[in-house]
């Protein structure tokens, strides 16, 4: 078993998730893998870095598919008995102008940026050496679309007591509240992105939480963050940020020295605590 430290990058053949790896490659002091559901996508990616004079590992990815999350569990077990940062980067968004009805977007969105993600951190998380560093790209847009819930949604996602099983349980009632076209009503806001992104940062917080009462002593450090508005695919051209740009939070969370005991557990954006 190998004693290097590892790193991995979920959905990293482009946007911020390649430039979150770019700038490991040159920072972390280890292995990092950039990891693709696509292989062919992947190893494209790997021979862009490599081309850059980068030694990017890569391992086959799709946070929707537990079979693949769970190879790559066993293959991080076995090759370095475990991992020292895990960087939950991949993430859909329609178009704002898309058609596919709301309740589709619903499914699809919640499937990938919530289920998708919370999947990889139950298979993941313990693996997490001590002095281990979590990462959730979560988004701004999680901020607003909490001040759009109803106060008593907002409540349960600003508790501090709210448990795993009653986030699934909130994330999994609105998929079904825009199948009965009752989102409204329940007091969702207008979007699945949104929506999608509040369990991102909740799930964070609970973990985060969790990670301090069963682990104390081991100094993980896990925290959500927004990369700002990066110029990728899935934001456009307009955005104000370039990939290496929207990589540098992310990368100042992963990179927090064994020395820092925070920010833990928090919402970060441009380096900085954001209040929930
Ligand atoms: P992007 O360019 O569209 O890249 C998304 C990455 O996620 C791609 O590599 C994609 O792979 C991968 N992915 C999607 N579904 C996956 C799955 N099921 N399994 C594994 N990988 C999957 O988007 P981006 O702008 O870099 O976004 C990266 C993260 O930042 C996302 O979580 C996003 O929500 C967040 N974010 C972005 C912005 C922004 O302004 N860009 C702002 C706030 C937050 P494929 O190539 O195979 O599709």
């Amino acid at each position: 078993m190998s004693s290097v430290q590892v790193a991995v990058v979920t959905g990293s053949n482009k946007g911020i998730g390649l430039a979150i790896v770019r700038a490991l490659c040159k920072q972390f002091p280890g292995d990092v893998y950039l990891t693709s559901r696509d292989p062919g996508r992947g190893q494209a990616a790997v021979a862009q870095l490599q081309q850059e004079g980068l030694r990017p590992l890569f391992h086959q990815l799709d946070i929707d598919d537990l079979q693949s999350i769970r190879a790559l569990r066993d293959f991080l077990k076995e090759k370095y008995g475990g991992l020292n940062v895990l960087v939950n980067n991949a993430g859909i968004a329609f178009k704002v102008h898309d058609t596919t009805p709301f309740a589709v977007q619903a499914e699809v969105t919640l499937k990938t940026n919530f289920f998708g993600t919370r999947n990889v951190c139950t298979e993941l998380l313990p693996l997490m050496k001590p002095y281990g560093r979590v990462v959730n790209v979560s988004s701004m847009v999680s901020s607003s679309a909490l001040r759009g819930c109803s106060q008593e949604l907002q409540q349960k996602f600003r508790s501090d007591t709210i448990t795993e099983d009653e986030l699934v349980q909130l994330m999994a009632k609105f998929v079904e509240d825009t199948k009965r076209n009752v989102h409204d009503k329940e007091g969702w806001p207008n979007t699945a992105y949104g929506v999608s992104k509040i369990g991102v940062t909740v799930l964070s917080r609970i973990q985060a939480r969790l990670l301090k009462e069963q682990r104390k002593g081991d100094h993980i450090l896990l925290n959500a963050c927004c990369p700002g508005w990066v110029r990728t695919d899935m934001a456009g051209p307009k955005a104000t940020k370039s990939p290496d740009e929207g990589a540098e939070t992310p990368v100042y969370l992963a990179l927090l020295p064994s020395s820092a005991d925070a920010p833990h557990g928090q919402f970060v954006s441009d380096k900085t605590v954001k209040p929930w």
